[in-house]
């Protein structure tokens, strides 16, 4: 079995999934494919600004599901041929009256729950598997089309749903017909009780790993609109490329600190059962794309990429009535977390003094409210200093394994921004050596990435260049 992910650009319109097909069609498998879908480019934007024009009370949502129905009708008459396309077109009409429906109950009710967004949400991906799937049937390509909601079991976060892995793998493994090539909807899952769930933005990804590793697959091949996992986000780094090989721990890293190539949550259900995972570009199949496994062959470079993570707020508790005071950073998470807040970075100061969180901007707002509540008290005594926020700054991350025998690293990468005026706020290396983390002000941003890449990976080069010649 060999589970292939296309995301949004790849499926954007008729010429893309043509595309699909004949990477598809390259592949001389013997056995099954599941290929897993996003919803077309664009599209589950579209869906939230629906929910929100209809939460709002503007009726202009009719439009945004007017201008839906002409993207995906456009793609059925260029793939699919005239005396054929009444049935699906039929069903997308079908899929978009409902949605039509919810947004009506939305802009009468006045009521927007995080379930009715889910629910809004999901119809992108059920658009789009549905299209693809009548498309393949015109390329030779004859399929079985489910619905992910019928597999995938998750908690009820119904925007950030989490997946019951038990349940789910139990599902999947029972329901799942024997076919030569399965297509389903990604990002779409269902709670318990039923109602529709998302696995968060980006989380195609994700529904394409679960199935890998329910179904024990040979290799998941995520798709998308470059060469892979690239030293650096190719659209703030011009002289990024594409990495040859990465272990599971480092692409987690890289991901989780903002390679938005691959969502976080995917490597996980890979690790325990072993799978590789190739990141592949859809518009340029014969690049070999990079590589995930357990133990990747050793690179010449120590560090793999620079990463980064924009909009970010940090939030500092200092004061010396901190200092050995037990059980100080476990109210600051608690008060945190009972926001359901996502902390992405912590630092302590060696004296004590001092603990610095960081989160999304949107959230910096809620979490100084709740800790400045949680330490009234010992703000008002003075042991603590009044809670202080600092938004608009990012995370910039290096990544990589060999990181672990180098020392030196963290000098290096303090002396180039210094040089360079860049502020660092706070720092922060995991305990595994293999990342080291700092936080700058969002507008140095792109111009320390920058300067991170040229000074690991181009100098590298052109010594190892100059080494040669
Ligand atoms: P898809 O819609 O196929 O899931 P995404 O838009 O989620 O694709 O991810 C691909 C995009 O990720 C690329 O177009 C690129 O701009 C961006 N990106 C950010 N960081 C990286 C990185 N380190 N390597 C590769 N791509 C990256
Ligand atoms: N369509 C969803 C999104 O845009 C999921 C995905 O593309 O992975 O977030
Ligand atoms: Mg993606």
């Amino acid at each position: 079995m060999l589970v292939l992910k296309f995301g949004g650009t790849s499926v954007a319109n008729a010429q893309a999934i043509l595309q699909i097909a004949a990477v598809l069609k390259e592949k001389t498998y013997p056995k099954n494919m599941m290929v897993v879908v996003s919803a077309m480019s664009g599209v589950t934007d579209m869906l939230v600004s629906c929910y929100q024009k209809a939460a709002q009370h503007d009726a202009s949502y009719h439009e945004v599901i007017q201008q839906l129905e002409t993207k995906h009708m456009e793609a059925i008459e260029q793939l699919i041929p005239h005396s054929y396309q009444i049935d699906v077109k039929g069903k997308v009409k079908l899929l978009l009256r409902e949605l039509e429906d919810i947004c009506q109950g939305v802009f009468l009710l006045d009521e927007l729950s995080d379930g009715i967004k889910a629910r809004i949400m999901s119809y992108g991906e059920l658009l789009s598997s549905s299209v693809v799937s009548v498309a393949f049937n015109h390329q030779d390509l004859p399929n079985t089309l489910i619905d992910s909601r019928d597999y995938i079991v998750t908690d009820n976060n119904y925007l950030n749903a989490k997946v019951d892995q038990k349940k789910t793998f139990a599902l999947i493994k029972e329901r799942m017909a024997d076919a030569a090539l399965t297509i389903a909807p990604g990002f779409i899952s269902r709670t318990e009780t039923g109602k529709t769930s998302v696995l968060g933005r980006g989380g195609s990804d994700y529904t394409a790993s679960i199935y890998a590793a329910a179904l024990n697959a040979e290799r998941l091949e995520i798709w998308s609109d470059v060469d892979g996992m690239y030293t650096a986000d190719p659209r703030k780094v011009k002289a990024a490329s594409s990495i040859k090989e990465l272990s599971y721990k480092e692409a987690m890293e890289l991901a989780y600190f903002g390679a938005k190539v691959l969502y976080p949550p995917t490597i996980a259900p890979l690790v325990a059962a072993q799978i590789p995972l190739v990141l592949k570009n859809t518009f340029n199949p014969s690049h070999k794309g990079t590589w995930i496994t357990a133990s990747p062959a050793a690179g010449q470079n120590s560090i793999k990429g620079v990463s980064c993570i924009d909009n970010i707020a940090l939030i500092t508790l200092s004061g010396s009535g901190m200092v050995g005071v037990p059980g100080i950073a476990m109210r600051m998470f608690k008060a945190v977390a009972t926001q359901n807040i996502n902390i992405y970075f912590i630092t302590q100061s060696s004296s004590e003094q001092s603990i610095t969180i960081a989160m999304a901007d949107q959230e910096g707002q809620l979490a100084l409210q709740a800790l400045t509540k949680e330490f009234s008290q010992d703000i008002e005594v003075h042991d603590v200093d009044p809670v202080s926020l600092e938004p608009h700054m990012s995370i910039v991350a290096i990544v990589g394994n060999g990181m672990i025998q180098q020392p030196g690293i963290a000098g290096t990468m303090f002396s180039i921004l210094g040089s360079h005026s860049i502020n660092i706020r706070a720092i922060a290396q995991g305990a595994t050596e293999r990342n080291i983390s700092i936080v700058v002000s969002g507008e140095d941003s792109v111009k320390a990435v920058n300067l991170l890449h040229d000074s690991f990976f181009l100098a590298k080069t052109e010594k190892q260049a100059e080494a040669l010649a």
